[in-house]
């Protein structure tokens, strides 16, 4: 939808940040400004000019005085004097008159080039996240991971701005005033100056603080985003255990947090601003009252002109020593955020390729589980255990078992969203890792319990299971998984809209759209992970009759909680602690009276009442 923004991002940049590992973050983050420098270069020298006309104004106002002192002194007569103030003027009007375009010049390229790259750190950073391993998400809340997208890269901002236009104009403007204060008085130049550094004790002593306190809110501000989106798209929990109100409580209680600290923040800024203009004030009297003292008793050559330059010129650095005393705060700032940010990067990408993995063929979709062990990363005991189990091409392979014993693992297997350590797993008779991930998990098709849709129209998600698909095959897909007809019913048809503020579906309607975003697909292979158990029969009836048609002639895995839905599967296997206890069909399998017949009995009462046909 937003891809036209896109267009210009440079994905390259992506290879730079991962394949240079050991350097420091900052120099890590240098990558991506690096490719900017002509903007930044640019910015900094209009900045420059920016910065000096004011000290040239100050100039042009002290020379205009020395005019006037002189001409009341005699030594020069009004007309001579008029003359050189008018051109005095004139020079003053053209500083003036041209001031304005570097000013926004400036403005426009720092903020295009600061913007671009804080875009290119963003998008890589989600590229690098979409590849992450499924290990990495069970770990991530999603809540503090839209953060550290979206606010961390913002925190980053300030330091790109300033540390590569405002340092370097700062630096250009005080060596330039220097230059001129100790070529007219090295004495003077030298009492304007040395209060500064006070000035910079008072900044540091008092920004460190606030700084601190920033950093406080803002990770406060992010738990208090975290909890709060879990906790809102959680809200039917949250209702049922009537939680509201202590949600309420902790939520005051974490903004509450909050009031402290912005308040604190303010009195440190009010307090620091308050001894800074007490400096300023105090630097400007020195200036002239020990200038006035030297001018009068032993220096001559100072003239009136030349002390109102340096007190005018003076109060244009205050601002540049301030930024370049704030650059330290501003990079330890950003490397917290770097950090976290290239954590990220850091993060291994989900199971790579193998360097000769083959593009998949066209599955006919034999699996074969060849004693398969698979521990979860951080688990101490296996969660899947000598696995050994057989599917032939398009038939269907039920998995049963107690809750927790490992039915959905060994699903996420087969599309190889985890490692596993030992034995192998077989599609047509090849071991997966041999192919390509995007060609072995293209076809794959999932449809989970609760169906997954996405903000934007139904066409759009259907088109999920193949973009580019035209509209015809979406809604042959959409006939298919008998949705077609609800959508018909609907005032936009395809085009209704689904999300935050969209329509609301039925939770089988919902399912009926993922299966179609299934059929779209067409894979050789379908997972069904109790894609029926969080629906009411008469929804159920219905979509088990989509997902019938979606099994046909494919290689089917499917989990269900209702047995009765599975009793026609070609297989059954009954998985139990991670381990395979029983696999047959149906009949076979009541016939041996282990976990599978008491599973039934639990479920149907006595087994004999499961293989009388018609009790759908
Ligand atoms: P089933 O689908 O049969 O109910 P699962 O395959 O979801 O079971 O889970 C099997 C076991 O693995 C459970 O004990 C569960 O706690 C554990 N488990 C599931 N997902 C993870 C995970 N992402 N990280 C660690 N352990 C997990
Ligand atoms: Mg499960």
């Amino acid at each position: 939808m937003h891809r036209d923004r896109h267009e210009s991002y440079k994905w390259s940049t992506m290879k730079t940040s991962s394949t240079l590992r050991p350097r420091s973050n900052i120099t890590r983050l240098l990558a991506y400004i690096y490719p900017y420098w002509p903007s930044f270069l640019a910015a900094t020298l209009c900045g420059l000019i920016k910065l000096l006309t004011p000290v040239g104004i100050a100039w042009v106002v002290g020379k205009a005085i020395n005019v006037l002192t002189a001409a009341h002194a005699g030594t020069l007569t009004t007309g001579e004097a008029w003359a050189q103030l008018h051109h005095l003027l004139l020079l003053g009007l053209g500083v003036a008159l041209f001031a304005p375009i570097p000013v926004y010049l400036r403005s426009a390229l720092a903020a295009r080039a600061v913007q671009e790259v804080i875009r290119n750190l963003r998008c890589d950073l989600y590229a690098h996240i979409q590849k992450l391993p499924h290990a990495f998400f069970d770990a991530n809340r999603s809540g503090s991971l839209t953060s550290r997208i979206i606010s961390d890269t913002e925190a980053i901002q300030p330091f790109v701005g300033k540390a590569f236009v405002q340092v370097w104009m700062s630096v250009g403007l005080i060596t330039v005033v220097l230059i001129y204060f100790f070529s007219q008085s090295p004495l003077l130049g030298t009492i304007a100056i040395f209060i500064l550094p006070l000035q910079m004790l008072v900044q540091r002593l008092i920004g460190w603080k606030v700084k601190e306190n920033a950093k406080k809110i803002r990770s406060q501000v992010a738990n208090l985003f975290g909890s709060t989106q879990e906790k809102l798209a959680a809200s039917t929990i949250v209702k049922t255990f009537t939680g509201e109100d202590d949600e309420v409580q902790r939520f005051a209680e974490d903004s509450g947090a909050l009031v402290a600290l912005g308040v604190s923040n303010s009195r440190l800024n009010g307090m620091s601003e308050g001894s800074m203009n007490f400096i300023r004030s105090l630097s400007q009297l020195l200036v002239i009252g020990i200038g006035g003292y030297l001018a009068l008793f032993h220096a001559p050559a100072i003239s009136i002109g030349l002390l109102i330059q340096f007190v005018l010129m003076q109060s244009q650095l205050y601002t540049p020593f301030e930024w370049l005393n704030e650059m330290q705060l501003i990079i330890a700032d950003a490397q917290g955020a770097t950090e976290r940010i290239f954590t990220i990067f850091d993060t291994a990408p989900e199971i790579a390729d193998k360097p000769n993995a083959v593009k998949a063929p066209h599955f006919t979709g034999e699996i074969y589980f060849d004693h398969v062990t698979f521990t979860y990363p951080g688990a101490m005991q296996p969660v899947i255990s000598d696995l050994d189990l057989h599917v032939p091409a398009r038939t269907t392979l039920a998995l049963v078992g107690p809750s927790g014993s490992g039915k959905t693992t060994i699903t996420h297997l087969v599309n190889r969203f985890y490692e596993w350590e030992t034995g192998h797993i077989l599609i047509d008779g090849r071991d997966v890792r041999d192919y390509t991930i995007y060609s072995l998990r293209h076809q794959i098709g999932l449809v989970p319990q609760e169906a997954i849709l996405f903000s934007g129209t139904i066409e759009e998600n259907i088109l999920y299971g193949r973009p580019g698909a035209s509209f015809a095959d979406v809604e042959e897909a959409a006939k298919r998984a008998y949705a077609h007809e609800f959508i018909e019913l609907m005032d936009d048809g395809y085009q209704s809209m689904l999300g935050e503020r969209g329509i609301k579906l039925s939770g089988g309607q919902k399912q009926r759209i993922s299966i179609a975003r299934a059929f779209l697909k067409n894979p050789a292979i379908i997972i069904l992970d109790e894609a029926t158990s969080a629906l009411d029969s008469e929804s159920e009836r219905i979509v088990q009759q989509a997902l019938e048609d979606l099994m046909a002639n494919r290689t089917t895995l499917v989990i269900a909680h209702r047995l009765s839905t599975i009793r026609h599967a070609d297989n059954i296997a009954v998985i139990d602690g991670g381990r395979l206890v029983e696999y047959g069909p149906h009949e076979t399998l009541l016939q041996q009276d282990g976990l599978y017949s008491s599973l039934c009995r639990q479920q149907f009462g006595e087994p004999q009442a499961m293989i009388s046909p018609g009790d759908a």
